[in-house]
């Protein structure tokens, strides 16, 4: 049997859009007026609630929940039954608390109530354990729910470091290929396709887009950016260095399945803009790369613009954002850690791949 919920059980009926504002209605029946005929005030309080608290809802990821921490009720006038609109807004913001405010009306438009109140905040669903998401998807930290990923877009000859120690240039305009949502992979065993050449690390911070946007304004371009991974963007190095050579794409040399490894997704206000990040890898305990995310030439917002000036950037979609000096060759057995500051940590340990 479904159980209604409890604005179901009132009757209370929303509208809502992504503006940060939210509209609730309720048609006053019997069981919700008080002795002297008038809406109980319960019921206004709920419905205030509800539409205040919808707004906040409205304002915040889908993987985010909040609950009601204090709600203040002004009551002006009694309700009598016929409609009442309530009217949500939120009027601030901050890393873990919004503050919303708003106010309902009766079908003449007279003010019945106003509130204001604020609401806790949380990045996943309170309590729940990590779990792994689904192939072809990445999970916020600390929950279950999947997005899946769309395309995974990645950035090279981002750190000059890199670029000099694989004798590259490093132009005005930042080197893109693809991968694809295939090649997505956990931490843990990983089966890679050791047979087919060289397979070389590269740790990377990886920007999860949580918001569709194109030719992205670059001081807007952190409010599209959902979370932040770590992510190795694994490289069959002498395949590439052929593919070089004869001016070839790169897609079998970045692509191949298991490529992209990363870890479940730091939400973007626990991270910042990705800049001054400390980021590292460690083959068998030894480090091999190490610097800092302000290294980059390019920072994510830039990266971000710059990307979708050619393409369209989707909710779910991960921009990989180049790596630093240090790349080396890896070896079946290898345990990799790659770690970036207040982005968290993903351990894989190397298998070669029985099929490749
Ligand atoms: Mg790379």
């Amino acid at each position: 049997m479904q159980v209604p919920s409890f604005t179901s059980h009132l009757g209370i009926r929303f509208e809502r859009d992504e503006s940060g504002e939210s509209v609730a209605f309720l048609d006053l029946a019997p069981h919700h007026l008080n002795q002297r005929g008038v809406a109980h005030g319960g019921v206004v309080t709920a419905l205030l609630d509800s539409a205040l608290g919808a707004a906040v809802i409205s304002a915040i990821p889908p993987e985010w929940w909040c609950a009601t921490t204090t709600l203040a009720t002004q009551f002006v006038a009694g309700a009598r039954p016929g409609r009442l609109t309530a009217r949500g807004r939120v009027v601030g913001r901050g890393a873990r608390v919004a503050f919303a405010a708003g106010e309902i009306l009766d079908s003449a438009d007279r003010l019945i109530a106003t509130a204001h109140g604020t609401w806790h905040l949380w990045p996943h669903r309170p309590g729940r354990p990590e779990q792994p998401g689904p192939a072809g998807a990445v999970v916020m930290r600390g929950t279950g729910i999947p997005l899946r990923v769309g395309k995974i877009v990645a950035v090279g000859r981002n750190y000059a470091e890199h670029a000099a120690e694989m004798g590259e240039p490093t132009g005005a305009a930042p080197l893109l290929f693809l991968k694809p949502a295939s090649a997505l992979a956990g931490g843990g065993a990983l089966a890679l396709p050791t047979s087919l050449g060289e397979i070389s690390h590269e740790v990377e911070l990886v920007a999860v887009i949580g918001k569709e946007g194109r030719a992205i304004d670059p001081a807007a371009g952190d409010d599209h950016v959902l979370g932040y991974a770590v992510g190795l963007d694994l490289t069959l190095r002498d395949l590439q260095r052929v593919a070089k050579a004869r001016g070839e794409p790169w897609a079998l040399a970045k692509g191949f399945d298991g490529s992209a490894p990363i870890s479940p997704v730091a939400p973007r206000d626990e991270v910042g803009d990705g800049s001054g990040l400390r980021i590292s890898l460690e083959v068998n305990g030894e480090r091999r790369q190490q610097a800092n995310t302000s290294e980059m030439l390019l920072g994510v917002g830039a990266l971000i613009a710059h990307v979708s000036r050619f393409m369209t950037l989707e909710r779910g979609d991960l921009l990989f954002t180049g790596t630093p000096a240090g790349v080396g060759p890896l070896r079946p057995g290898d345990r990799i850690t790659a770690e970036i500051e207040r982005v968290g940590r993903l351990d894989v340990v190397v298998e070669a791949d029985p099929g490749g």
